[in-house]
This record gives C-alpha cells, structure tokens and sequence, in this order.
C-alpha cells in the first residue's frame, strides 16, 4: 500500500473527512482492521485565509510548496491538497516535488464525463469560481461547460464557507439559500452540480437538489484510495 500525503487544515473540517473517508474505504476493500498509510500536514487556516483575502498568492504559493516538501521528505508516495481552492497553486507544488500531485479537477471531471453529463454547475469559494484554475481544467481535460451561480449567489456561498463552514457550523437558513442557488443553476442548463468546495458536504446532501451532486471531497478521497491500493 501507498502512503498518501495530505495537505490539510484548509479547513481541518473537510480534512477530517478526507481522514475518515480513506480510511473506511481502504478497511472495506482490505477488510478487518486494515486502514491507510497516511501523512498529513495541516496548516493554520487563519493565516491562510489572510493570504487568499489579501490577494497574495505567491506566499500561499510557498506555503504550499513547504507543505508538499515537507510530506515528501517523510516519505508520502503521492500528495493531495484537500482543498479546491488552494489548487490554484498546484502547478507550481506539482513542479517543487518529485512525487505525483492528484489534482482534485482529474477524478471529479472523469467522474462527470464518466455519468454523460458535459454542463455542470460549480460551487466554491468566490477564488474558484471566479478565476480560471480550476473551470479552465474542467473544460480543457474533460470538455465540461461550466456554470456558475450569479454575483450575489456566489457572494453568499462564499461567505456561508468562510464564516460558517470551515468553523463547523453548519445552518438551516444556509442550506436552504444553497437549495435555492442550486435551483437557479439548475434552471439555467445545469445537468449536475459540482459542489466545489471541500466543505460543502457538511451542509449539502442528495436530497437538497434536483440534479446529481459531485462532491468533491468524496471523489478525490476514493481516488486516493485507488491510488494507494495502486488499481489505477
Ligand atoms: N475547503 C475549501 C475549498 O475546497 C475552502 C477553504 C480554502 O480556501 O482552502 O476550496
């Protein structure tokens, strides 16, 4: 088995479901009391989310790099980031280190292309779905038009992930505006939705909207998995 390396802490609220994730897949494809080899460095999130607001992207860009170093110098076999956004960095981490990054965009494309849908809505922080990183990978690699919600929709998903779900809360009135987004995406063409935030399936689930939900923290956890037990 693989050992997977974890950038985490972005927030530690998804990457404690990465940690559960991985581990309750490679125990039901191994069996018994078998669970992952894994590495994780988590970061403080308070000093990352300063640098996002601030717009300083080449600080993130090193702390990252100083993350992916350091994982691969305690031996990690492969790394995730366990969180879209800060992917807008995963070139330059990619570069820095000599073992694989699995681009959380690869597994969720296939993932969509796989089940025949080609225009998907995206949610995520206002840096994903506003900047080019991430749609451009989705349209390039897997052909996938990319919708996303209006100026004052992704204000308030964004603001529901910065000030409630990456501090653990998780909120009625909140799930029943993203219902709402989701609809409004949904209306306008959407075939399924990417829920492109790591946290966004501590609020969202199934039930909540009328289109499949891709949630990203689940798919690129699995793809771990596959990675780590070396089926792909
Ligand atoms: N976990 C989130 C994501 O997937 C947001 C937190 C962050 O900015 O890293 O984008």
């Amino acid at each position: 088995m693989k050992t997977i390396g974890l950038i985490g802490g972005m927030s530690w609220e998804s990457s404690a479901q990465y940690y559960r994730i991985i581990n309750q897949g490679v125990r039901e494809r191994l069996g018994g009391v078998h669970s992952a080899r894994i590495l994780m460095f988590s970061v403080d999130f308070a000093h990352i989310e300063r640098l996002q607001h601030d717009g300083d992207w080449a600080s993130l860009t090193a702390e990252m790099i100083d993350a992916a170093k350091r994982l691969e110098r305690g031996g990690a076999d492969f790394l995730l980031l366990c969180t879209n956004t800060m992917h807008r960095t995963a070139d330059e981490v990619a570069a820095s280190v000599s073992i694989p990054l699995l681009h959380i965009a690869d597994p969720t494309g296939e993932r969509v292309r796989a089940a025949g849908y080609t225009r998907v809505g995206l949610l995520g922080t206002a840096f994903t779905m506003e900047q080019t990183f991430y749609k451009d990978r989705l349209l390039s690699r897997f052909g996938l038009e990319v919708l996303v919600p209006d100026e004052t929709d992704r204000s308030l998903v964004h603001d529901v992930i910065y000030r409630e779900l990456v501090a653990g809360r998780v909120n009625d009135a909140s799930r029943r505006a993203y219902r709402e987004i989701m609809a409004r995406l949904v209306e306008r063409g959407a075939q399924a939705i990417i829920m492109g935030c790591t946290e966004i399936m501590l609020l969202i689930s199934e039930e909540d909207c009328f289109v499949p939900l891709f949630d990203t923290t689940t798919i690129h956890a699995r793809a771990a998995i596959a990675r780590a037990l070396d089926d792909r």
